[in-house]
């Protein structure tokens, strides 16, 4: 039966597939397709492991004190009767050879099955025998990972266009999965789903800003999806308007089909701007710069027609390491790869920015403050550890001997903090100099995304070079408002005038100073924003690169002499929105 889901849109565009439900505890099992030829030893791997566990539960039992508590005997019973469980295994093997899923993936899609039928049980018994599975699953995985894979599994990775719907391989899947952090989400930048969806987090969390940078449809807080949808149901994800469809008829699939080929018709139209300058009718040259995560992402942003990056989050680099933390030469070497995969454009490279909806583990989330994204995030976060700070310093300054950088520094408020952060920049230089280490020049920038930084601009334009507003996070802070949170997403609203006033001023005052300012916030890159922003006075947009071709389009058509009149009135709105849709 066809029912839909709501959520946030975050990503355009249409995906149609079959659903792969992932827990979030299992997001970090490798998700590939294998070779046909593959299958028989594929199944093999799992059952190799499982039969390492069976015996390592033998042997433990043939150890067993005579005094050990009965239910310790008994849990070892339930264990064993689970790893002979017949629906496993056939499970398994169907997920390996039907759909060429490698072995960890069929193993915990099968989880995912067989723990929704424990869900369902009466028995609270029954249904507690959920986290045995859990348990035994975790247990044949951890052997998977000791073991070598087989010389032959070299992962294939299928695009949509090589895929069939008819086919009961080759079809697109999507991921549904109540939670993913920022960290996993970029583990799945280069995998074979074609959408995703979570029943949690807010149109600009960090979840959704990944997504959005992968250029796939993508809804986030949909609350229940990942209960109400099967494994392997029919999903049609509709990015734009934030719907999961499930199991929809064959008319519902034949109009999405249609929709689908439609925006692949426009992105191809839109590819052809690739080139053109973005100029506005009236002769305004609008600078639009790519958001970017990883250095490898650099080929996309050139290739979108970037100007150059105008956001690295560098924290990308720092989560899902186990706390490891990368030092100096590592960091080095990757702002160098971003640097120079930008061909001489410059690259803007933002200091750390963990903390709140980016934990540097899973771990550390679940210990998280009460307030994250008011607690030691950002700056916050690098000042209170000069040593590792002064790594990442050095490393953006070594970095800027390759081509030009940008330092940018995140979430400041407080005059001392500015000062601690360039004396810390100070700091670097010196120790780099006296190593006879080569570095570059960098220009400094602060980001303004705490309403007291856009209140206190003066100070700002006192230390740095340019600057670049955060509207994701000024609107979060402004409005006080979760980013993160569904449940208030609806509140959260870039056109609120207090929001609009703040950002104003910031552009309004940078322009009459000549200093450099952008927006590098999700507001970038909306479309239905571009024009506002234009009016008012801003030239300098950053965004993700898939974003780019229509911002260059909506900036060809714009007239900013016209704009200028009606982005003041917008301003001095009581309802700005009620003046974007007339
Ligand atoms: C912002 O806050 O707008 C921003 C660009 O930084 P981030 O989204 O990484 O917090
Ligand atoms: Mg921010």
């Amino acid at each position: 039966m066809t029912f839909a889901v709501h959520g946030l849109p975050v990503a355009r565009g249409v995906a149609i597939g079959r659903a792969v439900i992932v827990a979030s505890s299992r997001v970090d099992v490798a998700h590939y397709f294998i070779e046909p030829h593959q299958v028989e030893s594929e199944v093999m791997r799992v059952r190799t492991a499982r039969n390492a566990v069976v015996e390592e539960i033998q042997r433990l039992q043939e150890d067993m004190p005579r005094d050990a508590p009965p239910e310790l005997t008994a849990l070892l019973d339930v264990h064993l009767m689970l790893l002979q469980d017949k629906e496993m295994e056939n499970g398994v093997k169907h997920w390996v050879s039907e759909r060429l899923y490698n072995a960890e993936w069929a193993l915990t899609t099968q989880l995912e099955v067989i723990a929704r039928q424990f869900d369902e049980m009466e028995d609270e018994y029954l249904r507690e025998r959920k986290a045995d599975l859990e348990q035994v699953v975790e247990r044949i995985l951890r052997h998977m990972k000791g073991a070598a894979l087989p010389v032959v599994a070299t992962p294939r990775r299928r695009t949509q266009q090589d895929l069939l719907l008819d086919d009961t391989v080759d079809v697109p899947l999507v991921l549904i999965a109540h939670d993913l952090s920022p960290a996993d989400m970029l583990q799945f930048k280069q995998s074979v789903f074609a959408g995703f969806v979570t029943d949690v987090g807010g149109k600009t969390s960090h979840t959704a800003i990944v997504a959005r940078s992968m250029d796939i449809p993508a809804v986030v807080g949909a609350r229940l999806a990942s209960q109400l949808v099967r494994q392997d149901d029919w999903v049609i994800i509709d990015g734009d308007a934030g719907v999961v469809i499930v199991d929809p008829s064959a008319i519902i699939l034949a109009e999405y089909g249609f929709k689908q080929r439609q925006g692949e018709v426009e992105r191809e139209r839109l590819s052809r701007l690739r080139h053109t300058p973005a100029v506005t009718l009236d002769g305004q040259h609008v600078e639009l710069l790519a958001n970017i995560e990883m250095p490898d992402d650099a080929t996309a942003a050139v290739k979108a027609g970037a100007q150059g990056v105008g956001l690295f989050r560098s924290e990308f680099l720092f989560m899902g390491r186990s706390g490891n933390l990368p030092g100096e030469e590592e960091q080095y070497q990757a702002y160098r790869r971003a640097v120079e995969g930008m061909q001489g454009l410059p690259v803007t490279i933002r200091t750390v920015d963990v903390g709140a909806d980016k934990p540097l583990d899973r771990a550390l989330k679940e210990e998280a403050h009460l307030n994250p994204a008011l607690g030691l995030r950002a700056i916050r976060w690098s000042l209170a550890d000069p040593a590792m700070f002064l790594d990442q310093l050095r490393a953006i300054l070594r970095a800027a001997a390759h081509g030009p950088v940008h330092m940018l520094i995140p979430m400041l408020a407080h005059g001392v903090e500015i000062r601690q952060t360039i004396a810390l920049i100070e700091q670097a230089r010196a120790d780099l100099k006296a190593r006879g280490i080569a570095f570059g020049d960098v220009k400094l920038g602060a980001m303004i995304e705490i309403p007291a930084a856009a209140l206190t601009l003066k100070l700002f334009l006192k230390y740095f070079d340019f600057l670049s507003v955060g509207t994701n996070d000024l609107i979060q802070y402004t409005l006080a408002i979760d980013r993160a949170d569904e449940s208030v997403a609806h509140l959260y609203d870039p056109l609120h005038p207090a929001v609009l006033r703040l950002l104003a001023d910031t552009i309004a005052e940078c322009n009459a100073q000549g200093k450099g300012v952008s927006v590098c916030g999700e507001m970038a890159g909306d479309i239905a924003l571009t024009r506002l922003l234009l009016g008012l006075g801003l030239r300098s947009f950053s965004m993700h690169p898939a974003q780019i071709l229509a911002v260059k389009q909506e900036v060809l058509r714009a007239d900013t002499s016209r704009l200028a009149g009606w982005a003041q009135q917008v301003l001095h709105a009581e309802e700005p929105s009620l003046m974007l849709t007339e």
